[in-house]
């Protein structure tokens, strides 16, 4: 009867993590677009613990449901299948716009679709934000310096980017996001924030999303050749996800409307990264070179003076305990998969 199929839905009712009871008055509504991604899952969580109420809008390109699982059925939280290309009309009060694919084998996949979702895409978000006077805040990237004459990026550096070239989708994708926030603060008074992001790290990475740290990692634990395009003299920063989140969430409420750089300074050669990455896993792989990868930004490294200053906000979480974090990640995701060929 009725009476029992409530009480069996009752007890299979999820459990979720305790989220903090926030008051009306401070609890938000957010729209983290491309939430189901790395970076975007870790926003929600972290948005969710502190009471929020979270719409996520992906269009699982790169993105999987199984980051944010945990969270559907919660009261406070709602997916939405949506491409952000088209158009979408609903209330919310802050938007983190975070879609796009984000690695370069990911972003060159399909470079016309990388360009409409930044463009088209961007544009909806913040004509989106002007009807319902929400805060956008753009996940922008490093890659708006290109391949860098300064060193290290301050904000202020307009940046050294080929515009015809295979990353052009991308970074000239970000670049023209950025352009169209200002003109939408400046032309109809939308609250915007631009958070440049440098390399980040951490659990949910995709596996096959062809970036240094996930290469290097999958490769190291399963003792195959560890492949550094090129020398490795090139150089590259590593922050670690939560680092980040909670210095997109410190831009988002804070006044400052002109980009932030948010990465951790502490850089690395790519060598000298693969070695770390050999010791760290205790790894028997050899360390061999291939073709360096064309416009290959030789060395990034983020000034985040500005960040320390404006959003008293620095990254905490030191490399090694980052890494075996992620380690652990993709040891549980190899034996998942093998689990999972076996059956
Ligand atoms: P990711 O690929 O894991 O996440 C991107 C998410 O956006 C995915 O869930 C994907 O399915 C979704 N998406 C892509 N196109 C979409 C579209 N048209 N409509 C709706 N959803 C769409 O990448 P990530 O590393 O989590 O990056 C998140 C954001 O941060 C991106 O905007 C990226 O450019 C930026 N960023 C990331 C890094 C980094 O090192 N991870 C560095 C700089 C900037
Ligand atoms: N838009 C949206 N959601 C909204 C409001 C607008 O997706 O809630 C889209 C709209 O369809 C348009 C874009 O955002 O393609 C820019 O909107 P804006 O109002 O600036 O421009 P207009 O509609 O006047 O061209
Ligand atoms: N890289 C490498 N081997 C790999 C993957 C990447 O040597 O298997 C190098 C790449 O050429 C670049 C750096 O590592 O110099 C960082 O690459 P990634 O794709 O992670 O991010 P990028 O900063 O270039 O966007």
């Amino acid at each position: 009867n009725l009476r029992q199929k409530v009480e069996i839905m009752d007890a299979e009712k999820k459990k979720y993590l305790p989220v903090k009871f926030l008051a009306e008055k401070n609890r938000k509504r957010i729209l983290i677009t491309g939430g189901a991604g790395f970076v975007g899952s870790h926003l929600v969580d972290r948005l969710m613990l502190m009471g929020h109420e979270v719409t996520v809008v992906d269009n699982f390109f790169t993105g999987r449901k199984r980051n944010i699982e945990h969270w559907i059925g919660h009261e406070n939280f709602e997916l939405i299948h949506h491409d952000v290309v088209t158009p979408l009309f609903i209330e919310v009060d802050q938007i983190y716009h975070l879609a796009c694919p984000a690695s370069p084998p990911h972003y060159m996949y399909n470079p016309v679709k990388t360009i409409k979702t930044s463009s088209i895409g961007t544009l909806n978000m913040l004509g989106l934000a002007k009807r319902v006077s929400a805060t956008l805040l753009l996940a922008s990237t490093s890659e708006v310096y290109g391949d860098p004459e300064e060193h290290p990026q301050k904000e202020t550096y307009w940046g050294h980017v080929n515009p015809i070239g295979p990353r052009a989708c991308y970074d000239e994708g970000k670049r023209v996001a950025e352009t169209m926030c200002y003109a939408y603060k400046s032309q109809s008074g939308v609250k915007v924030r631009v958070a440049r992001i440098f390399n980040t790290f951490g659990p949910r990475m995709h596996m096959a999303d062809g970036r240094v740290v996930s290469n290097f990692i999958l490769q190291a634990l399963q003792g195959e050749a560890i492949t550094i395009y090129g020398k490795g003299e090139q150089t590259r920063s590593f922050q670690y996800v939560t680092d980040l989140v909670s210095g997109l969430i410190a831009l988002m409420n804070s006044d400052e409307s002109s980009p932030v750089n948010l990465g951790n300074p502490d850089e690395h050669t790519i060598l000298q990264f693969a070695e770390l990455i050999k010791d760290v896993t205790n790894s028997t792989s050899v360390i061999i070179h291939k073709d360096a990868a064309t416009d290959d930004p030789r060395k990034r490294k983020p000034d985040i003076s500005k960040a320390r200053r404006i959003l008293g906000w620095q990254p905490i979480v030191p490399l090694k305990d980052g890494l075996s974090k992620t380690i652990a990640y993709f040891k549980a995701e190899l034996e998942q998969e093998s689990k999972n060929k076996r059956n």
